[in-house]
């Protein structure tokens, strides 16, 4: 019955989406964007609104999975970008913005000590992996299960047919004795531990400090390279999870908003592991990329950080969406409804479940029908969301935006409850 109302409501975007069906599978260029029947054809963005070709506005709690931090056409980077454009944009040289936005980056991440720039958190990680497989010239690879590292670095429910060939080890998140007996199993072959230190796809999960501390202990004591994913995490405050918790990995992958908006990616850390990247030594590592240091995100990179991300308008947005979780979560409680939000900040998920979630085994049996639901009634009630429900707030999503989210769900609780119970 809600797939029936959205398909009434919407003929522009099915219209646009058998059009595209035909030169793109299933109509698809970034899987993560279809749902069934038919994905929205989004027309124009402002601030926090978003409309779709037939028309309808939405309240963006999307957020473009966490790379739309700064709402649509933020005017500090439209005026950016338009100062990019005026000077031009294919100029096959060094621009004076990259090493602007290294330096930004580096000074808000210590452990950073030095960067460089590729077009995806994706091809970041992989970069990261390839550096700590070079560096200590071992083999194995130790990710967490449930966790998101691109789309062909995926470790939910058992992996995925497309991912890079490496000599995985998968290990339990949350699990502090359980990863760090595998990382001592492993130390001698062991090149890296890759973590996010919030599963981000795989669900808004918090790492758990001590078990991220337990993996720099036993990292260190194997001898292997601690990469933090801040991919998604990176906007808990002005220098990432990694400055809330007093933790520092021995790398760091970046993507999303510290572009500005624009394709962005980004691997950096201990000098001597980045060092080995010098094109000035003899045997350096390769890392080419036509769009490195693309010039429009170079730009918007740049003013994003100076001039709107600041230290404060970070740790505002954390304790925007901290609050919102709160209130989401007691609206659930108070209904003694089955469902939990989880997550840190200004990212979240709910989950279907009644008992409390720390590792994805909790949510595993969480049913993906009441997810659908979900998505598809806060569309017809003006909220986007993603299909999977998480809510990444942008710095423009404002008090009476965060304030209707939250009566929305509340009342979906009461209309829906007799599904949910
Ligand atoms: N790591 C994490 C934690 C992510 O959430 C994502 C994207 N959702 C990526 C890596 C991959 O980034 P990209 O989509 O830019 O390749």
């Amino acid at each position: 019955e809600a797939r029936e109302a959205y398909v009434a409501r919407n003929p522009a975007s099915l219209a646009a989406h058998v059009e595209a069906a035909a030169s793109l599978p299933g109509g698809n260029t970034r899987t993560v964007l279809f749902h069934g029947p038919f994905p929205l054809l989004m027309a124009r963005g402002k601030g926090c609104r978003l409309w779709d070709a037939d028309g309808h506005g939405y309240v963006d709690l999307l957020g473009e999975y966490t790379a739309g931090l700064y709402g649509h056409s933020h005017p500090v980077i439209r005026a950016a970008l338009d100062r990019a454009l005026d000077r031009g944009w294919n100029m096959g040289g060094h621009g004076a913005m990259e090493a602007r936005l290294a330096r930004l980056v580096c000074a808000r991440f210590p452990s950073v000590e030095l960067v460089r720039f590729t077009n995806s958190g994706t091809e970041a990680n992989l970069m990261a992996i390839a550096t700590a497989v070079a560096a200590t010239g071992r083999r194995k690879v130790m990710v967490f299960d449930g966790a998101y590292h691109g789309g062909v670095l995926y470790f939910g429910g058992g992996g995925s047919t497309v991912n890079v060939p490496h000599d995985w080890v998968v290990a339990p998140y949350n699990d502090a004795a359980g990863a760090a007996a595998l990382i001592e199993e492993h130390a001698e072959d062991l090149a890296c531990v890759l973590v996010e230190p919030m599963l981000g796809s795989g669900g808004c999960i918090p790492a758990e400090p001590t078990f991220l501390q337990a993996l720099r202990d036993a990292a260190d004591r194997a001898g292997a390279v601690l990469v933090f994913d801040e991919v998604m995490t990176s906007r808990m405050s002005a220098g990432g999870q990694q400055a809330r918790l007093g933790i520092a990995p021995d790398m760091t992958t970046l993507g999303k908003y510290i572009g500005g908006g624009m394709s962005f990616g980004a691997f950096g850390g201990k000098r001597a592991l980045m060092e080995l990247y010098d094109p000035r030594r003899p045997d350096a590592l390769p890392h080419a990329g036509t769009f490195n240091n693309n010039v429009l995100t170079m730009h918007a990179g740049v003013a994003g950080l100076e001039e709107v991300f600041t230290a404060e308008a970070a740790d505002r947005l954390f304790n925007r969406g901290e609050a919102l979780r709160a209130r989401l979560d007691a609206a659930a409680a108070e209904r003694g409804a089955p469902v939990r939000w989880t997550g840190l900040g200004s990212l979240m998920a709910p989950h279907f479940v009644r008992g409390p979630v720390r590792r994805p085994a909790d949510v595993a049996d969480d049913d993906p029908r009441l997810r659908e639901l979900l998505f598809l009634d806060m569309l017809g009630r003006g909220f986007y969301l993603a299909k999977r429900g998480m809510v990444a707030l942008s710095l423009e999503v404002g008090a009476a935006e965060r304030d209707g989210f939250a009566a929305a769900f509340a009342d979906w609780l009461d209309a829906r409850g007799r599904l949910l119970a």
